[in-house]
């Protein structure tokens, strides 16, 4: 979607700190972060948010929990927290489908 942020991230147009890509997911350090390891994984196809997930795009969340699982074993993360907004109440802010990974500090539930 041309005017994606995160759209233009993947392709490149603004730069990113990359931390992992393949054919389908990319992820990158949020430039805002909320814990010492802060890090979005992203589809590279536009999804808006959770709430588009169905039949036809599901497979490619199933990919980014497996590079998630992924990640955080080759991190040495032994305990993080996902997290993925829908909707401007919930604290959506860009309308691209992500789920943050957030660890290295303590976290409180439920959420603010
Ligand atoms: P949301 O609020 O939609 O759940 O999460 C969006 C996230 O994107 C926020 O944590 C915010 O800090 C991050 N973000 C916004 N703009 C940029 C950017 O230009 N680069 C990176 N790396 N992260 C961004
Ligand atoms: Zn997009």
């Amino acid at each position: 979607m041309s005017d994606c942020l995160f759209c233009k991230i993947i392709a490149g147009e603004i730069p990113s700190s990359k931390v992992y890509e393949d054919d389908v997911c990319f992820a990158f350090n949020d430039i805002a972060p909320q814990a010492p390891t802060h890090f979005l994984v992203v589809p590279k196809a536009h999804i808006g948010s959770v709430s588009e997930v169905d039949g036809s795009n599901s497979a490619v969340v199933a990919h980014i929990f497996e590079v998630i699982a992924k990640l955080a074993g080759e991190q040495g993360m032994e305990s993080y927290r996902v997290v993925s907004n829908i909707g401007e109440q919930a604290g959506q802010s860009v309308f691209h489908l992500h789920f943050h990974v957030l660890s290295g500090r303590d976290m409180t539930w439920p959420p603010g």
